[in-house]
């Protein structure tokens, strides 16, 4: 294998599990591209001028084409090897209530499908030429709430994460003829911003390992699902969760 750096792009990465991935793949030498809705902390900025961040609204599908141009001007034409779509929202109603069919009127659906959904196929579509110049791999993050129904998970949130999983199985059976893998890995109560209170009643009545996920952990696994340790795994769905699914 040649010594130049491997790359990333990886979506929703200010914060949560995508901050500590862009943190683990740098460790590892990748070079890491991120696209988020919010300027980058300062912690987490990195050596590398042509490699850095990209502040965008993947709810804006119109801007995608402009987004996929920058992204193809900091990568100079080269080989894309990773496509991690994490970027993700989970809104909820007054004081954190959950959002059910009733509470969820068209402009909220479309919200939540084109920053949890849409965003990702156009996206996936769009790099493909330079996915397919790095035999590369194709990582989406889905959730718990896309196979079940979800105490705090709002109906669109579960919609679109379930839309995701098909999509990652879209792609695997599309893209693998051309040497693109795409697998999903689907996290369960992981510590980050986006938890919801009486998360730790639901951890400790359904998570057989009685404890949080930690992002460093979900980190791993979207590393080793874009390593050559994973080459025979094209569409499969990861649970993160402590064996909440059972
Ligand atoms: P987070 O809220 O901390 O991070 C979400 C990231 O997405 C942020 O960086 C944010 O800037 C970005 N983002 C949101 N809307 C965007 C937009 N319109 N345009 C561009 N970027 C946008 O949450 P997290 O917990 O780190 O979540 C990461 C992913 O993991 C999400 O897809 C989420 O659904 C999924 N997930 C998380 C959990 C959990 O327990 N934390 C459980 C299941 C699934």
């Amino acid at each position: 294998m040649s010594d130049t750096p491997r790359t990333l792009l990886l979506t929703g990465a200010s914060r949560g599990i995508g901050h500590a991935t862009v943190k683990l793949f740098q460790e590892n030498g990748w070079r890491v591209l991120t696209v988020s809705r919010h300027a980058f902390s300062e912690e987490c900025r990195w050596p590398g001028a042509r490699w850095g961040h990209i502040q965008a609204d993947l709810a804006d599908l119109d801007a995608l084409p402009r987004l996929v141009d920058e992204v193809r001007e900091r990568i100079a034409g080269g080989p894309l090897h990773a496509l991690v779509n994490n970027a993700g929202i989970s809104p909820k109603g007054p004081g954190g209530t959950r959002l059910g069919v009733a509470q969820t009127d068209a402009r909220a659906w479309t919200h939540v499908l084109n920053v949890n959904l849409i965003s990702t196929a156009l996206l996936a579509r769009a790099l493909l030429p330079e996915l397919e110049a790095a035999r590369g791999a194709i990582v989406n993050v889905t959730s718990i709430a896309g196979s079940r129904v979800h105490p705090f998970a709002g109906v669109a949130y579960a919609a679109s994460k379930a839309g995701l999983a098909s999509l990652t199985r879209e792609f695997a059976h599309e893209f693998g003829p051309r040497g693109v893998r795409a697998n999903a890995i689907a996290p369960g109560e992981i510590r980050t911003a986006i938890l919801s209170p009486g998360t730790d009643d639901l951890v400790r009545d359904n998570v057989p390992l009685g404890r949080l996920g930690e992002a460093r952990e979900v980190a791993e696994t979207i590393h080793f699902l874009c390593s050559e340790a994973s080459a025979y795994i094209n569409g499969a769905e990861i649970h993160i969760n402590g064996g909440q699914h059972v």
